[in-house]
């Protein structure tokens, strides 16, 4: 386990981070490898961090996801997925020469439908912004509500602080194992009432919208996005299949790191 590739952020910050990372690596015995690594040391933001989980699950596929580990440091704020800042960079490189580490394994989210499947760490969404989007909610097998509006949000705890928080979603302390399901743009009046309220679920919650059509809609799983033309329905549930390691280092306290945040 000595091969590593770095992945940055395009800024002068970012990229003479990752010098210095490269250095500090080398001279202790690990080897770049950026077709077979072992670990992602990913520098720059939250949003540079889930780049990366996409490109490596892209470039290596799931099952080699569960063989390496990323390590995060942010060059700005205080992130979700980082636990050092650019200025503990001393701190940040010795945690990981001295594994003074532990790891810590996060499920994606994962949305199955008639074309495929596609994982997500934030949150999924399914939105319209051409034309009302009717969806029929399932929870569990069990129909739950007709929403009518722009779509509809599923987030992790991960990502509970992300897109759900502009949605008003609420945010969830590290640790709890449950989803959210946020209305975006709901239609509500004397006709039309769907929960026009953030649901929190437990983690194993498996939810299916089904539409008449979903024809103009996106799939939304974190920054990527795929049409869902000729669609009928999709699940959207925690997977049991690919994870995503991580090395966490220092302990930040949860609300440090929301108080850095907002
Ligand atoms: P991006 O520019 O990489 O990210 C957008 C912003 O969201 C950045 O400031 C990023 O922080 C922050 N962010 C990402 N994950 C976060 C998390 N778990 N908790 C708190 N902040 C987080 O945009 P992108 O690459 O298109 O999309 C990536 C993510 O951005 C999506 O998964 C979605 O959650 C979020 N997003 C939010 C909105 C919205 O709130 N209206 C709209 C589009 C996308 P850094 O500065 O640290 O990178
Ligand atoms: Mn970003």
């Amino acid at each position: 386990m000595k091969k590593y590739t770095v992945i940055c952020r395009p800024d002068p910050i970012s990229e003479g981070l990752k010098e210095q990372t490269i250095k500090d690596l080398n001279a202790n015995g690990y080897i770049q490898d950026d077709d077979d690594p072992d670990y992602i040391f990913v520098i720059g933001g939250d949003g540079t961090f889930i780049y990366a989980v996409h490109h490596v699950l892209r470039k290596l596929g799931g099952p080699r996801m569960d063989h390496v580990q990323f390590y995060g440091i942010h060059t700005g704020t205080l992130g979700f997925y980082t636990d050092y800042k650019d200025t503990d960079y001393e701190e940040f490189m010795d945690t990981f020469l001295n594994k003074k580490y532990t790891v810590i394994t996060y499920p994606l989210l994962q949305a199955r439908y008639e074309n495929g499947s596609h994982n997500a760490i934030n949150e999924i969404r399914i939105e319209n912004a051409a034309r009302t989007q009717v969806i029929d909610v399932y929870i569990n097998g069990e129909k739950f509500e007709t929403f009518r509006g722009t779509g509809m949000c599923v987030c992790t705890q991960l990502g509970s602080t992300a897109y759900n928080r502009s949605l008003g979603g609420a945010v969830f302390q590290e640790g709890l194992d449950c989803i959210e399901l946020t209305e975006m743009s709901g239609i509500h009046h004397s006709k039309f009432r769907s929960l026009d309220a953030p649901l929190v679920l437990k983690g194993d919650t498996v939810l299916e919208f089904r539409s008449a059509s979903f024809d103009g809609a996106l799939l939304g799983c974190d920054a990527d996005v795929y049409p869902l033309d000729g669609v009928k329905s999709v699940r959207i549930q925690v997977g049991k299949s690919t994870y995503v390691h991580m090395l966490r280092g220092r302990k930040v306290s949860y609300f440090d790191r929301l108080k850095s945040l907002f």
